[in-house]
């Protein structure tokens, strides 16, 4: 599943993103409607490599940014992408907010044919905190107002909710999770994932603020598993199985390419490894594999 940065430019400042901080500051020309169509033509002919991430693996795309859907073509650009990759499942990653304007909304669940996914961070369950985290005032009320108008669509785009854990939200978990059931109660219109935070980017350069072991995620992960067990598709995405309870390790998914994980000493004769993501290569340089246990 390459990783297609649409555009470069955010109308959020997350506080844990995972681009450098002069990624939008980048020429948006690179990323103009044209050398966009050329890139995507250059990989389907598999003419080298192309997209920075997961070139190789052609079964799904995702589109990320910056934010995709303030490019100044998203239309155009997405009925490409469609068209040229039918069948192909695409994700696209985005804040939201964008959303919140009913006729958006309503264009893109018209061109965002199936097999399509939206996945939307909420980073709160109130708007002080997740605006914080995403760095603009307002930006909770319009991301709300944009997976009101997503929810609107018949079904046939499916609707993820990201919650991205890090040192800033880990208390607010369990109230995110009910907040979420209780403004969004039917579980088959949407899925959840749980992302343990990477450090990387703006992640990396604010980490101290954000530091927070897999240990103490995966406790609030433990901490909320009646919320949890009441949502139909929940996953759990860079967390090693040995660290979450028995009943979550089957929601346990492995998303990174071989190169960003690691598997220790300690993973040696682990029963679990099979399907285990090991540990974020990244989090192990700043961590350690100290919390890891065979299993
Ligand atoms: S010990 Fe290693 S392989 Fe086993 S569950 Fe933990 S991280 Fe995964």
């Amino acid at each position: 599943m390459p990783d297609i940065a649409f555009w470069n430019k955010c109308n959020n400042k997350c506080v844990m993103c995972t681009n450098e901080g002069g990624f939008a500051l980048n020429d948006s020309a690179h990323y103009a409607l044209r050398p966009q169509i050329e890139k995507l033509e250059r990989w389907l002919k598999g003419q080298g490599k192309v997209y920075l991430k997961n070139d190789d693996k052609p079964d799904f795309v995702s589109l990320t940014g910056g934010e995709p859907t303030i490019h100044p073509d998203f239309f155009r650009l997405l009925a490409y992408f469609r068209l040229r990759l039918p069948g192909t499942g695409i994700t696209l990653l985005s804040n939201g907010r964008t959303f919140a304007d009913k006729e958006f909304a309503r264009r893109f669940l018209k061109v965002a044919a199936p097999p399509f996914a939206v996945a939307v961070p909420v980073h709160a369950p109130a708007a002080a905190l997740h605006d914080r985290i995403a760095g603009v005032r307002g930006a909770f009320r319009q991301t709300l107002a944009g997976l009101d108008n997503l929810f609107s669509g018949d079904g046939k785009v499916e609707l993820e909710i990201r919650l991205v854990l890090h040192r800033l939200n880990i208390k607010s978990f369990s109230r995110l999770l009910a907040f979420l059931l209780a403004r969004y109660p039917d579980p088959r219109r949407y899925r959840v994932t749980a992302i343990h935070y990477e450090i990387e980017g703006m992640s990396l350069a604010n980490h101290r603020r954000l530091a927070l072991r897999l240990k103490e995620s995966a406790a609030a992960l433990g901490a909320a598993l009646p919320l949890i067990k009441r949502f139909k598709d929940f996953r759990l995405y860079h967390f090693p199985r040995c660290l979450v309870r028995p009943e979550l390790r089957r929601l346990c998914w492995v998303t990174l390419p071989p190169e960003d994980r690691v598997y220790t000493a300690k993973c040696k004769g682990c029963r679990a490894r099979r399907g285990c993501l090991g540990l974020m290569a990244e989090y192990h340089k700043a961590f350690g594999d100290g919390e890891l246990r065979r299993l």
